[in-house]
């Protein structure tokens, strides 16, 4: 197996290289919870809680995420959503017109949006049956500008994990960087990918507070990787990208651990409880294991069950136009309650 030849140099675009980053006040004089009178950067003086600008390198936030993530405050990147991180990503290594990124569909959609918005193309290389990668014909792919592989763990629509195996050819044979997109890791019981970023320097490991943490309103996407490519996404990031708000729950509710460890407990409880009762709904043909917060299930006609769903007040997601997912639907866990009534209302289909 080739060893990948890793230059950071060579991968990030040349303009990215040689920007200079924008220096905000807040950047300059850094100590911005000491007692100071702040002159510098022509805000209204009267406190209302939000009349300063946020801190543009979220300090105690990162704090909180390094301790828990067992990893270096500068290893970390924050961002307005995994969306605002994965559009950072495209815009560091991916020059317009030319480079390519490759996808394994069926997979979150926000991949080809963004080569889309970024004049990337996008190389697509279908997941087997068990949605699992296709190493070999991912590499027949590959050329000289492929830029970036975005593998999605566990995957969305699919709710599996990818082998970690799989993973691992990936990113040694891969020169460009290696996007794992871990959303859903806290739904399952198998480890995070941020360990193996001192081994891989061209891994990007993304998580989110959307999911699991339940704060899909305040927009907070987190990026961990080395520290040189932290760096490259530090100076094209927005100065104020995770604004004051956002920083003030997301580190309120990261401090309370147990209290999301056993909310995602409870979901995953309810995930098996409605594994099992899907599984004697007469039309669900299929159920496929998740080690996500969703449930994909085959059904006998998707557009018809998904209707009489949303007649009976109930909005699944019909993923039927997805490759590989011809007549599926995905269940969010909801509350116990919420499982209840969307199980009877299956039954009475
Ligand atoms: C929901 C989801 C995200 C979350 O995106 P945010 O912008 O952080 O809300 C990221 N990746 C995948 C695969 C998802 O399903």
């Amino acid at each position: 197996m080739n060893k990948i030849q890793f230059d950071i140099k060579q991968l990030v675009r040349k303009n990215i290289l040689n920007l200079k980053a924008y220096s905000s006040a807040r950047d300059e004089f850094t100590d911005f919870d000491a007692k100071m009178i702040f002159l510098d950067a022509n805000e209204n003086p009267y406190e209302n809680g939000v009349n300063r600008y946020p801190d543009p390198q979220q300090k105690n936030l990162k704090a909180v995420l390094a301790k828990q993530k067992n990893i270096s405050e500068k290893n970390i990147l924050l961002g307005n959503g995994s969306d605002e991180v994965l559009d950072l990503i495209y815009r560091a290594f991916c020059e317009p017109g030319e480079d390519n990124i490759i996808t394994l569909p069926p997979t979150y959609g926000m991949y080809t949006v963004l080569a889309n918005i970024n004049n990337i193309e996008e190389q697509q290389v279908q997941l087997d049956k068990d949605f699992q990668p296709d190493v070999e014909e991912i590499f027949r792919k590959v050329n000289m500008n492929s830029k970036v592989v975005f593998i999605c763990s566990p995957n969305n629509p699919s709710g599996n994990l990818i082998e970690q195996d799989r993973i691992q050819q990936i990113l040694k044979r891969f020169n460009g960087v290696v996007v794992i997109d871990e959303a859903y890791i806290d739904f399952t019981d198998k480890k995070s990918w941020i360990s193996a970023i001192k081994e891989h320097p061209n891994l990007i490991v993304t998580q989110t507070l959307s999911k699991a943490y339940g704060l899909a309103g305040i927009r907070l996407g987190i990026c961990y990787a080395s520290e040189e490519i932290i760096s490259v996404l530090n100076k094209i990031k927005p100065p104020y990208n995770v604004n004051e708000l956002t920083q003030q729950r997301a580190l309120q509710r990261t401090l309370e651990e147990d209290k999301v460890k056993n909310e995602v407990k409870s979901i995953i409880e309810e995930r098996a409880k409605l594994q099992e009762a899907l599984s004697t709904i007469s039309f669900v043909e299929k159920i496929f294991f998740s080690d996500a917060n969703f449930i994909l299930a085959r059904v006998d006609d998707a557009n018809k069950r998904y209707d009489q769903l949303i007649n009976m007040g109930i909005v699944v997601r019909n993923r039927s136009t997805q490759a590989l997912c011809e007549n599926t639907l995905r269940f969010t866990v909801g509350t116990t309650e919420e499982n209840k009534i969307l199980i009877e209302a299956l039954k009475q289909l």
